[in-house]
């Protein structure tokens, strides 16, 4: 048989990300050691799903990953009976870095000023890579399982060029040999192997063997069940946050975790985490949640969207059940009947957490709903089941709750019982909304409600009630049925006093307002403009905008205040020279003042403010 090598170049990027990972991470060279395992780990779970299908791949010998250090040759060998690759797999795989994670990388490190961190290897899928920080050669045998394909071997120094070449009696998996530098040789060790595998390969669910010759040392090194099945007091927290740290790629540990194992009607296992911070991406609704299903040991879908409502597709993880068919399908997931109730079951059980998280460690809970306080809002909207429990997990800002948020059930339970409104204004600042002449509406001493997100609007009106009491906007013109007996006779009176002057204001404002009221509720500002009843709300219409949806105008209505001398006076000029200049431009000065008390500007900034310099003269 002919040798025929290819010698290949490394695509420019990889040659990038090469130098960085070997010139940043010298001081961590550890590494290596979780990447090549963890990428193992990967392969073993792959052709463990395959097996289910292809009869054929079912191999004799357990699937395993086993270290094999040789200090004769200066070599550490790494090598599992996994899925194993192709001859183009291998040359893809290795060769290139998976495109779009080697751009990202190399942004990532511009941003972090070309220091690569441990934690951005695995993130962004360079993991391999790291054979380089401490061999100088490093071979690769590879045969894909199942294929009639020979085995091939790639190598290189990692300089530009990498070589392959087919080979005779690789066994289906991979093997990746390391050729130590120097100064690496301490990874022949087996204690220091040992080590390292305890410490950041422990949960990996297969087991890891040190294979040294001449000595009987081939037991287990791993614990090698998967670590959510073990019970919750065996297991360190240092190990949970390897396990999460593998899973996710997050360099930062997670805010909280839950093992949960369901007995009974139904059998599942899960250990599911919160990160500690949310990026971008999970708020697209798009997002696939983190939460990976296992089915008797297979690992059946990475992203298992049906496993959880969408709302809680922050969440990272595992669940592995035993009552469901190892044939489904990836497809029938979603119709399953056991799917659901899981998915209920899980519901539940993270709701509990987080009602516990908010009742025993605030400070926590409060950090959890910073980042991820807009999945519960969704949750509110969408979840109809457990729409109570998902409100009394909200935490919002008040007129008097300071620098804190506070939980919406405890203000509403320390409200007098005869209290039958949770009064709220929406605006994007809640310092800005603290002070806002809307307030003043609600009574003196009452505590009301600041929404200053977009989804906090859809929140309250999917709500509508909470605990029994109504959420009332006081930035809309109120509904008849949100007054008290008193206000509506006050206000039907003076609507009738006053029918003629507020005509005559509609009349001229034209079509900057819907109409002209007297306000039951204003204590202390003369004017004020509110929304009509039926109005979208402001921040519905700005959530619109940016879907560059069609946005309806808003319906503007100037309420003035029966008890504001300003009224009168109004009354008075109207009464005796209707048809004067000053009638006119007090009713354009009212407008605009309304439209300044209600946080926006008026309609003509300029002509307002030479109306206000002349009273200065
Ligand atoms: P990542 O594992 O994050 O994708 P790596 O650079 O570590 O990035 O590996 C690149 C690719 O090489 C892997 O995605 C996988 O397809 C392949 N690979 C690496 N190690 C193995 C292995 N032991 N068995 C099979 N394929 C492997």
């Amino acid at each position: 048989m002919t040798e025929r090598v290819r010698k290949l170049k490394f695509k420019s990027e990889t040659q990038k990300v090469l130098d960085i990972v070997i010139n940043s991470l010298y001081s961590h060279p550890d590494i290596f050691l979780r990447e090549l395992i963890s990428n193992s780990s990967d392969a073993l779970d792959k052709v463990r799903f395959e097996m289910l299908t292809n009869k054929k791949l079912s191999t004799k010998e357990d699937l395993k990953i086993t270290i094999i250090p040789d200090a004769e040759a200066g070599t550490l060998t790494i090598r599992d009976n996994g899925i194993g690759m192709t001859e183009d797999e291998m040359a893809d795989n290795l060769g290139t870095i998976a495109g779009s994670g080697t751009r990202n990388f190399l942004d990532k490190i511009k941003d972090s000023k070309k220091e690569a961190t441990p934690e951005m290897i695995g993130q962004f899928g360079v993991g391999f890579y790291s054979s380089f920080m401490v061999a100088d050669r490093v071979e690769v045998f590879s045969k894909r399982a199942g294929s009639k394909e020979t085995g091939h071997k790639w190598y290189s120094t990692g300089h530009e060029t990498f070589n392959m070449r087919a080979e005779e009696n690789v066994p289906a998996g991979t093997s990746v040999v390391l050729y130590l530098k120097e100064d690496m040789k301490e990874y022949v060790e087996s204690y220091r192997l040992r080590e390292l595998v305890k410490k950041y390969s422990d949960f990996i669910s297969y087991p890891v063997f040190i294979e040294v010759e001449d000595e009987t040392d081939k037991d287990q090194v791993n614990t090698g069940k998967p670590i959510w099945t073990r019970s919750e007091d065996d297991v360190e927290d240092e190990e949970y946050n390897e396990f999460y740290k593998h899973a996710t790629f997050d360099a930062q540990e997670p805010l909280s975790r839950l093992v949960f194992h369901a007995e009974g009607v139904m059998e599942f296992y899960s250990l599911l985490f919160i990160p500690s911070h949310r990026t971008m991406e999970m708020l697209m609704p798009d997002y696939k949640t983190g939460v990976k299903l296992y089915i008797k040991k297979v690992m059946i879908k990475e992203e298992a969207d049906e496993i959880l409502p969408k709302y809680l597709r922050f969440l990272k993880g595992v669940v592995e059940s035993s009552d469901l068919p190892l044939n489904i399908s990836r497809e029938t997931l979603q119709n399953n009947r056991t799917v659901k109730a899981i998915n209920n079951a899980i519901t539940g059980k993270v709701l509990n957490w987080l009602t516990d998280m908010k009742k025993d460690d605030i400070e926590r809970y409060t950090k959890f709903f910073e980042n991820f306080g807009d999945f519960i809002k969704e949750g509110v909207y969408s979840d109809y089941q457990h729409r109570e429990k998902l409100a009394n997990l909200l935490l919002v800002w008040t007129n008097n709750s300071g620098d804190e948020r506070k939980g919406l059930e405890e203000i509403v339970e320390a409200m007098p019982e005869k209290t039958e409104k949770i009064f709220y204004i929406t605006g994007l600042d809640r310092k800005e909304l603290a002070n806002s002449p809307y307030l003043e509406a609600a009574g003196k001493d009452a505590e009301v409600v600041l929404l200053d997100s977009p989804i906090d609007e859809f929140t309250v009106e999917a709500l509508m009630e909470y605990k029994g009491k109504k959420f009332v906007s006081l930035l809309k013109e109120s509904a008849e049925d949100d007054l008290t007996e008193q206000e509506k006779a006050e206000k039907k009176t003076a609507e009738e006093a006053f029918a003629g002057l507020l005509e005559f204001m509609k009349d001229q404002l034209g079509d900057k307002v819907e109409a002209v009221k007297i306000s039951p509720r204003l204590k202390d500002s003369p004017c004020i403009i509110v929304m009509d009843k039926n109005d979208v709300g402001d921040m519905f219409r700005r959530m619109m905008a940016t879907m560059e949806q069609e946005v309806p105008k808003p319906k503007h209505i100037l309420e003035l205040n029966l008890q504001h001398p300003l009224l009168e006076k109004l009354q008075k000029l109207y009464d005796e020279d209707r048809s004067g200049d000053e009638l006119k431009t007090m009713i354009t000065t009212v407008h605009a003042l309304a439209q300044i008390f209600a946080g926006s500007r008026p309609d003509n900034p300029a002509e307002f403010g030479k109306l206000i310099t002349n009273l200065l003269l």
